[in-house]
């Protein structure tokens, strides 16, 4: 009775080779340079900002190769209830635009040769490949009762290895014949494991794309390959499926990098060509004492990608600032093409930061500013409504109710006339940034010493104000009224002697801007006096302070 007799046993239904399987997926056909990658989240019911990246950076590669990019959904782990959380992954890289060209619709439906993209439909083909591991000797059973396959400490000490530090032999691994039938017989499951080829002393160098080489201490654990449910952990899945679907770079994370040794062994062990890895660094933030620190779900809600559409940023700013933590040339890149869209700025794996991003808010809202000050009117307006319709269910109403008024209203200081304000970086700030136009102001920013000045003034001007037709005019207006009231209309003359003078024009039309808006900066006056209409705005130009 040899390994295939065992292997025969423990696989009885299992009936096809690995050629029957690399039948059904044959070799891709790429030019030169064309990139194959994917991204292979595990549905959690969250996506990590991390996660994100690393499906950014594989769309970037594949979309600057002309190569290839699909979606594998790694949900092997069936204790989770998987469906929802599916939907959240989809969610959200439709809504960025993530693109693949190949992945199974949330209905089941595979696109693309290389499926099922769903590693738990996948399972028999796991199996196929376990089996001709222990037909060669390369794996073999455990029935050690705790062999879950969590390759996690706490289960590894628990299956008792015999461990001299520096390797850890599983106690089953030269199980006879004969003793594998009578676990069998007795009815026991059983998980399946790598015999480490190693022994705790070579070390073995490998490639990254991003770090360049390394060396790290070969594996020498027999870990856990098929679990005693029948599913594979992580790496077997990972080396099987990378290599089936003819993945060319593997986009992970850096936390992967120290179990790259075992990915090594297997791919080698499965007699696969070993695949190249792109450890993408990992996003962190700085604490309040200025020490760097992982972004956590727990802490830090921009941890959620859900959180950016939810605020209300472009998903261009988001990807833009992505961008920029990916490769810190794209900064210099977005200045000098100002006008060009984020997806013809072109990198590949060498470019990658090899330096952890650190996430800053302050920066995002600086690029999301420029961005949403080259929309026109007309598009703010649209998106703002379009994040409302979903986030504000009243406000969308609102902004439906008088369409024409609201594009206006964002249309402001957006004529090309002068440079747009900078001051919103997303939708859900727009409400209270102009909340003088949906309620009249509550608070008002103004000195107390300034009070009575500005009742005085304000009494006047509600009487002789009247609707101007242009910015020009109404300007006229208002300095007409002020110079009757006894302010400079010449700035010059105003420094020359401003005692002579209650103020200057700027006074007087601050007096206007807070009793209308309720706040000492806004953008042009003129044109929300004309959006809120007259009555309203004598209404307001009577307030007393
Ligand atoms: N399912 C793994 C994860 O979400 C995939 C890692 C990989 O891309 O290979 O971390």
């Amino acid at each position: 009775m040899n390994n295939q007799d065992i292997a025969n046993l423990l696989f009885p239904d299992i009936t096809q080779t690995p050629e029957d399987i690399f039948a059904r997926y044959p070799k891709r056909n790429l030019k030169e340079g064309q990139v194959v990658t994917r991204f292979a989240p595990s549905p959690t019911g969250f996506m990590h900002i991390g996660n994100f990246f690393q499906a950014f950076i594989s769309y970037n590669l594949a979309k600057n190769s002309n190569g290839i990019l699909f979606l594998r959904i790694e949900d092997t782990d069936e204790k989770r209830e998987i469906k929802e959380a599916k939907k959240v992954i989809y969610d959200v890289l439709n809504r960025f635009g993530i693109t693949f060209d190949e992945y199974q619709t949330l209905d089941g439906k595979d696109i693309g040769n290389y499926g099922p993209y769903v590693q738990s439909q996948r399972k028999d083909i796991y199996k196929v490949f376990a089996k001709k591991l222990v037909a060669e000797g390369k794996a073999f059973p455990c029935f050690c009762k705790k062999t879950e396959g969590k390759e996690d400490v706490l289960k590894l000490r628990e299956t008792k290895f015999i461990n001299d530090d520096e390797k850890e032999y599983d106690p089953c691994r030269d199980l006879s014949y004969e003793e594998v039938k009578k676990h069998i017989d007795n009815g026991e499951k059983f998980a399946i494991r790598l015999k480490t080829k190693h022994d705790g002393k070579e070390r073995i160098k490998f490639y990254d794309l991003i770090k360049g080489e390394l060396e790290a201490k070969a594996n020498a654990k027999d870990f856990v390959i098929l679990k005693n449910d029948g599913t594979p952990p992580y790496a077997f899945a990972h080396a099987i499926d990378d290599t089936l679907m003819g993945t060319t770079i593997v986009v992970r994370g850096e936390e992967y990098i120290s179990s790259a040794p075992a990915h090594l062994e297997l791919f080698e062990a499965l007699g696969f060509k070993p695949i190249k890895y792109c450890h993408n660094p990992l996003i962190y933030k700085l604490n309040e004492e200025g020490n760097r620190r992982k972004i956590s779900k727990r802490y830090d809600p921009e941890s959620n990608m859900l959180y950016f559409p939810e605020k209300g940023y472009p998903n261009d700013s988001v990807l833009e600032y992505l961008l920029n933590m990916i490769n810190s040339g794209f900064e210099m890149w977005r200045k000098n093409n100002p006008d060009k869209s984020w997806k013809e700025f072109k990198f590949g794996t060498g470019d990658i930061t090899t330096v952890a991003p650190i996430f800053d808010l302050v920066k995002l809202n600086d690029i999301s500013k420029n961005i949403i000050a080259t929309m026109s009117g007309e598009e703010l307006y649209n998106n703002w409504l379009d994040w409302a319709s979903e986030y504000d269910k009243d406000l969308a109403e609102i902004l439906k109710s008088d369409k024409e008024k609201y594009i206006k209203l964002c249309q402001m200081d957006r004529d090309g006339s002068s440079k747009p304000r900078k001051d919103i970086f997303n939708y859900s700030m727009m409400k209270d940034y102009f909340n003088y136009m949906f309620e009249r102001p509550q608070t008002f920013e103004i000195l107390d010493e300034d009070k009575e000045k500005a009742n005085e003034f304000l009494e006047y001007y509600s009487k002789k104000y009247k609707t101007a037709s242009s910015n020009e005019e109404w300007f006229e207006n208002v300095k007409t009224i002020a110079g009757e009231m006894g302010y400079a209309t010449d700035n010059k003359l105003y420094k020359q002697n401003p005692e002579a003078y209650k103020g200057n024009v700027a006074k007087a039309c601050e007096f206007i801007r807070v009793a209308v808006t309720g706040k000492k900066n806004s953008p042009t006056l003129f044109t929300i006096m004309s959006l809120l209409g007259e009555d309203e705005t004598k209404n307001r130009l009577s307030h007393k302070f």
